[in-house]
């Protein structure tokens, strides 16, 4: 955030047509909500609703299940996105190179050259290294990464 009074977090509406409310919240306020819990999370969504809707957002959301999701605790993900340092972005084509002759590959949103961090780029990745790993298994030299 850059003032005082700029909004934490963004929300999408209605994803799809389904009756939910997704907020996002990163950098260093998600890992302070992060420590204090999810109730404390809650507690800052429906702060920011408030201050943008005004009261209007409580009677919305009165009784509203809610679900609070902790990437950056969870040790599967440890985070939201993937990311090169400034800079560094050819190291993506590197990382998805296919190594041992296609026997060994690296797939994911951070082995895309161009679409890192989409779930496009996660899968156009994962495609290229089943390539790679099929035709290592016919003896062929895998495709260089596109
Ligand atoms: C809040 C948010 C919103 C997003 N919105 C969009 C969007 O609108 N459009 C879009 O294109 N992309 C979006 N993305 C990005 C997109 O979700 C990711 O780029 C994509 O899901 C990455 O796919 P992946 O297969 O590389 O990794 P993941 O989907 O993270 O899959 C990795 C898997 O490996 C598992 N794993 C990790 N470590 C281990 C281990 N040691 N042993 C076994 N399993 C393990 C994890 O549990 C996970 O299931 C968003 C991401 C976030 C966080």
């Amino acid at each position: 955030m850059e003032r005082e009074d700029e909004a934490a977090m963004t929300f999408i509406a209605w994803p799809f047509g389904q009756d939910h409310l997704m907020g996002f919240l990163g950098g260093p306020a998600a890992w302070e909500a992060s420590r204090e819990g999810p109730a404390a999370l809650e507690a800052l969504a429906r702060a920011e609703l408030r201050a943008a809707f005004g009261p209007r957002a409580d009677a919305a959301l009165r009784g509203a299940p809610v679900l609070a999701s902790d990437w950056g605790n969870d040790p599967y993900a440890r985070g939201a996105y993937s990311h090169a340092r400034p800079g560094r972005a050819a190291a993506r084509r590197i990382l998805g190179t296919p190594l041992a002759g296609g026997r060994l590959c690296f797939a994911g949103e951070a082995c895309h050259p161009r679409l890192a961090a989409t779930v496009g780029g996660a899968w156009e990745s994962g495609e290229w290294a089943a390539h790679a790993a099929l035709a290592a298994l016919a003896g062929v030299p895998p495709e260089p990464v596109r």
